[in-house]
């Protein structure tokens, strides 16, 4: 690897005013530019590495920006292993600007996002599933998908990555005796070891890593769940209540929720994408039209339909024709209006969805609520609730897709030993799936991973 040449510069704290702002740099030039640019109270000429500095922060004429802390630190003991300094200002924005843009004059480069991260990677500081972790633990929208990426930070991924990897290589190691020795028994291969292993230590872990990256996908990005149904039987009424606060108009005439709306919110720390369609009726005007179109494709998008009905009216013919076109989806039915309906007629209405699971509600009384919000979960997390209980990491897109190459990999390697195919031929299905691994880990392709 070679090293950079450049020198990044970025205000390394959130935007907004907070009690410090920090001011990172990384790079041949840090030390330099910190000579140029802070002035220490106990004026010393050498910086001892990974101490602070009190000061002032100065422009090269030696105008006076903040006072601060400065630290320097020495190459390769950092976070880039790269020479890094850090300015601790005031948390005003206006002053962290002024000083950025100061040490952008003096030859500085403003940094990409998440470059010094990748600088940490290039150096081989950390690996590819650490580094994409950092830029997940940013982009983290709930506590859990934050606490899976400071697992996966702490290289829970990696771990799990090198247990394959472990046994992939003593496979291959009892692979090469066989090859080393041609000439002598065949049997000298031990299958039943081999396939034991690679059960146990490869195509194992590998289900389950896969497993992990489905639950994963939903932790991170959550699921969209839509709400379907008549006008006026009380979508935007039950949006409303699951947000706790009005954001969508509530009318009584039908038909007043034209487009349709997205909301979020967090259910058992998985983010919710709550969709209000509008009634999908037939209607002369070219808006409302517009908006049913889009409702449908909002129907044939969404991870979970929730299919609106009013228990107090019961369902009309274009409710059915509705329902029809929604049922081959993950749905639930929701008998909404509750309070207006005879304990009897709910009832009726329950048995015209068999083996449907009916969350009986009242938006408007917030009744069921809860219960119906549990339906919801138990219908994304269903059986899995267990494995994503215990999850300790989450696999991403591209890890998803090598973990899967790697398991096609396997398997085939697995059928070739129960066909006593030749070692030579197997050693190769095992190199095919060690590098698959290394893709992972990032031996290859971290340019296009880690450029945001
Ligand atoms: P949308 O067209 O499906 O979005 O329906 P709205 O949410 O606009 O609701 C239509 C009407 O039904 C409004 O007047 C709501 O106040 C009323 N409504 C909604 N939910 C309930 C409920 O649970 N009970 C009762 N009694 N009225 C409701």
């Amino acid at each position: 690897v070679h090293p950079a040449t450049d020198t990044i510069a970025a205000i390394a704290t959130a935007p907004g005013t907070g009690g410090i702002g920090i001011i990172r740099l990384s790079g041949p030039e840090a030390l330099s530019l910190l000579r140029l640019h802070f002035l220490p109270y106990k004026s010393s000429t050498a910086y001892t590495s990974h101490r602070l500095y009190y000061g002032t922060v100065i422009t090269a004429r030696g105008q006076v920006l903040d006072e601060a802390l400065a630290v320097y630190m020495r190459a390769p003991h950092t976070y880039t292993r790269e020479d890094v300094v850090e300015f601790h200002c005031h948390g005003s924005y206006v002053v962290l600007q002024e000083v950025l843009r100061v040490l952008l004059e003096s030859g500085a480069r403003p940094a990409e996002p998440g470059e010094f991260t990748k600088r940490a990677f290039l150096a081989g500081r950390i690996d590819l599933t650490r580094a994409e972790a950092v830029v997940d633990l940013l982009q983290a929208q709930t506590e859990k998908s934050a606490h899976l990426a400071v697992h996966q930070l702490q290289g829970a991924l990696y771990e799990h990555l090198q247990g394959i990897r472990e046994g992939l290589i003593h496979i291959l190691a009892l692979l090469e005796v066989a090859i080393d020795f041609p000439d002598d028994d065949v049997e000298i291969v031990q299958h039943d070891e081999v396939l034991a292993r690679l059960q146990s230590q490869v195509l194992d872990p590998l289900t389950q890593l896969l497993a992990m990256a489905d639950q994963g996908r939903i932790i991170r990005d959550g699921i969209k769940v839509v709400l379907a149904g008549q006008p006026n039987v009380g979508k935007s009424s039950l949006l409303n209540t699951l947000l706790q606060e009005e954001r969508a108009l509530v009318t009584p005439s039908p038909g007043t929720t034209r487009d349709t709306i997205e909301e979020r919110f967090t259910l058992h720390g998985i983010p919710v994408h709550l969709i209000d369609t509008a009634g999908i009726r037939p209607h002369e005007d070219p808006v409302e039209a517009l908006g049913i179109e889009r409702a449908r494709q909002k129907v044939q998008q969404a991870d979970l339909v929730l299919f609106l009905v009013d228990a107090s009216v019961g369902l009309a013919e274009a409710e059915w024709e509705l329902y029809d076109s929604l049922r081959d989806k993950p749905h639930l039915v929701v008998m909404n209006k509750c309070d207006l309906a005879s304990v009897q007629r709910l009832n009726d209405l329950r048995d015209q969805f068999p083996g449907t699971r009916v969350a009986t509600i009242s938006a408007k009384h917030q009744e069921g609520i809860q219960e119906l919000l549990e339906a919801i979960y138990a219908q994304v997390i269903g059986e899995s609730s267990e494995l994503y209980e215990q999850m300790t990491c989450a696999p991403n897109t591209r890890h998803r897709s090598i973990l899967t190459k790697t398991l096609t990999a396997c398997t085939s390697l697995e059928a070739a030993m129960r066909q006593r195919a030749p070692v030579d031929l197997l050693a190769v299905e095992v190199q095919s799936a060690l590098d698959y691994l290394g893709d992972i880990t990032g031996v290859t392709t971290a340019d296009e991973v880690l450029d945001l």
